[in-house]
């Protein structure tokens, strides 16, 4: 149930992530928000790659409204697709979470496909062990050609 109830939240958020992968190739951008009086957090979208950007100030400034703008350079410390990163530059410190759009894309197709690939999954590792597939009774010694356990019928 866990497993469905995930799946459906997988196949409902993965055209999401699937809109910002297309967006960060067609149209790189660059938001910024400053989510606290001494935090300014940026988000961008380019070439495929997702990155946040958290500089922590010192002392409180001034809050910006967000805006957007186009983004023609790779600003990733390093060009680095994966970035998980926090260091201190002076007063200030810098955490980075970068990372590619098609990690979130597999994982949500995979967590999507779960439930679908589970049962067969199941069934023929039971068979190649010699137990019933419907509930994992073991059928070795059975000649009825139904499990004694939930009457399942096997060959
Ligand atoms: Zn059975």
């Amino acid at each position: 149930m866990v497993w469905k109830i995930l799946a459906v939240v997988a196949l409902i958020t993965l055209p999401v992530s699937v809109t910002f992968w297309r967006k960060s190739h067609k149209k790189p951008e660059m938001y910024r928000w400053d989510v606290a009086a001494d935090k300014s957090l940026r988000v961008f979208l380019r070439n495929g790659t997702c990155g946040f950007r958290l500089l922590s100030m010192p002392d409180p400034s001034p809050l910006e409204s967000a805006f957007r703008g186009p983004l023609a350079y790779d600003p990733s410390p390093k060009n680095r697709r994966f970035v998980l990163s926090s260091t201190r530059s002076g007063p200030y410190r810098i955490t980075w979470f970068v990372f590619p759009f098609w990690l979130p894309t597999l994982a949500l197709t995979s967590l999507g496909a779960i439930p679908v690939i589970r049962g067969p999954v199941r069934r023929s590792w039971r068979r190649s062990r010699g137990l019933c597939e419907e509930c994992g009774y073991n059928l070795q010694g059975n000649r009825s050609g139904r499990c004694s356990e939930c009457g399942t019928r096997f060959r």
